[in-house]
């Protein structure tokens, strides 16, 4: 049977935004002193815009970038893919059909548009792949990079910016408040990654990550003796989530995140990270 004050505090979290999916991690949520928000998705909107686009060989020409970018993202669901549709469909780009379509989670997306073997993918892959780019572009702090390539070849370039969530610096500065350690963890580049941790006073970031390391990362705080909780949206978050001792999902992140997670955070806020601790204290002190 379930103890009464956690049943009326259970029901209590749920007009509060919170969707309790496994019990004991909710009264553990009262121990959480180090919280790792993802990036994309959950301390940002996850809604990209494209900044700008280029092509890296002057024998394609720079429509084409788009052309053969947007027929592999209209098979996707990343919201990369999502910025990129919309700028080909602005620009009046008519948009092909990809073949043999497949995610490289975490890294891209690759597959075969008009015969030809395309990739776009993160610096990090390339970097990981030993794909030489003669010229580097170099992000604005505000911008994702992901490169476009042609039987493995680097010739073209889009650049997307994404918005920071209006509650991220509240939810952060009271996690501060209640002396606890605030962290940002993604698979994008370190400029970007860098910049809203300085933005929003992180105790540390840790950029370039691949989804199959993240949960390396909650290991690594958890064995400073860190109680740790992980917020994340996506399918790459998952084994994080996993690892985290309070696994908490995005509410309009990917079902991936939101089974594995212990807590969903159903208005999609990340100030109710703040509430949930909240409630996890008020709920232990009852019982005792
Ligand atoms: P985050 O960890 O911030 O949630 P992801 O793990 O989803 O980000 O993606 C990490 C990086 O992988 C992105 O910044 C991008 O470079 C690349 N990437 C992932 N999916 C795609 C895609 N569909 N199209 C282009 N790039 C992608
Ligand atoms: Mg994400």
């Amino acid at each position: 049977a379930i103890p009464l004050v956690v049943a009326i505090s259970t029901s209590a979290s749920a007009n509060n935004g919170l969707l309790i999916r496994n019990r004991t991690s909710f009264e553990n949520s009262r121990k959480i002193n180090a919280v790792v928000f993802d990036k994309t998705g959950t301390l940002t909107l996850g809604k990209y815009g494209v900044s700008r686009y280029d092509n890296l060989h002057s024998k394609n020409d720079k429509k084409d970038i788009l052309q053969w970018a947007s027929a592999l993202e209209k098979e996707s669901e990343h919201p990369i893919a999502q910025g990129i549709v919309a700028k080909a469909n602005d620009e009046g780009i008519e948009i092909p059909d990809a073949k043999n379509v497949e995610n490289l989670t975490g890294e891209g997306i690759k597959g075969t548009v008009n015969g030809k073997d395309i990739k776009i993918v993160s610096p990090a892959y390339l970097e990981k792949n030993n794909i030489k780019v003669d010229q580097l572009e170099k992000p604005d702090e505000t911008e994702t990079l992901v490169y476009l390539l042609v039987d493995d070849e680097a010739t073209g370039f889009i650049a997307l910016s994404d918005t920071l969530r209006e509650s991220a610096k509240e939810a952060v500065d009271k996690l501060k408040e209640m002396e606890i350690q605030c962290y940002i963890l993604t698979g994008d580049n370190e400029t970007v990654t860098k910049s809203i941790a300085s933005k929003l006073n992180l105790d540390g970031y840790f950029a370039n990550v691949m989804p199959d390391k993240k949960q390396d990362k909650i290991k690594e705080l958890q064995n400073k003796g860190l109680f740790v909780a992980m917020v994340g949206d996506g399918i790459n978050d998952a084994p994080a989530l996993a690892q985290a001792n309070v696994g908490i999902a995005i509410g309009s992140g990917t079902d991936v995140a939101a089974e594995t997670a212990d807590i969903i955070l159903v208005d999609s806020d990340p100030a109710d990270v703040v509430k949930l601790i909240n409630f996890g204290k008020a709920t232990y002190k009852k019982m005792i």
